[in-house]
């Protein structure tokens, strides 16, 4: 059996969208030192073995040449209707950021989502914005109170901020995630916050696929 690159999503993003992940840190040339140290994806089931060989597998898998045509051709075979690239890892390089490009293009039938810090890189962000005006492709520039927010945000592109202090500000964020310990505060822009971090989401059961906010 030829080993698919894509994997079924978890209950955060439930099990009909389907995600393709590379090794956090050394995939996120756009990371500041504020996510690097709050990353999920270094911790928890990230760092099972068989996580770290998968992750690996699909970086090399990324790398070839035949990347491209497997991908569509995945995505085509299985119907897949929703896909969010990298949860773990980000758009590592211009030669990447094409190939996600052309992927996006030659599948139609698919909605792609992704948040990427690599708009703080300078020969990735164009490429990031090609993605962004693919009518089936919704783009989320990642910022951190480290970061700052995006000097240069398109029309086609959200902003998410990973909040990890209270008072840190929001205002100019579309979506906030926040760090582990401020979920458990009642803070005031609750509205901004992802239901999935939130007591009345999770009561919900709110999921990616009903939530809609990021891919719609
Ligand atoms: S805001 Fe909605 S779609 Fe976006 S990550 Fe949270 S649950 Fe998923």
């Amino acid at each position: 059996m030829i080993r698919g690159l894509l994997v079924a999503g978890n209950e955060k993003l439930s099990a009909g969208v389907f995600h393709f992940d590379i090794p956090a840190v050394q995939t996120c040339p756009g990371r500041s030192s504020l996510c690097e140290s709050r990353c999920y994806a270094t911790k928890g089931r990230f760092v099972f073995p068989q996580v770290l060989e998968r992750l690996e597998w699909n970086y090399t898998r990324s790398k070839r040449s035949d990347f491209t045509d497997r991908m569509v051709d995945e995505l085509y075979r299985k119907g897949i209707l929703l896909m969010r690239w990298h949860v773990a890892g980000d758009v590592f390089s211009p030669n990447y950021a094409r190939k996600m490009l052309e992927i996006i293009g030659r599948s139609p039938h698919c909605t792609f989502w992704f948040y990427t810090r690599s708009w703080r890189v300078p020969t990735i962000f164009p490429i990031i914005k090609s993605m962004s005006i693919m009518p089936n492709c919704k783009v989320w520039l990642s910022a951190d109170a480290e970061t700052g927010y995006p000097p240069d945000i398109p029309d086609t592109c959200r902003v998410a901020f990973m909040q990890t202090e209270e008072g840190e500000d929001t205002e100019e964020a579309d979506l906030v995630f926040l760090d582990r310990p401020l979920r458990k505060l009642s803070l005031p822009m609750l509205n901004k916050v992802c239901p999935t971090e939130t007591v009345a989401g999770k009561e919900r059961g709110t999921s990616c696929a009903t939530c809609k906010v990021c891919w719609s």
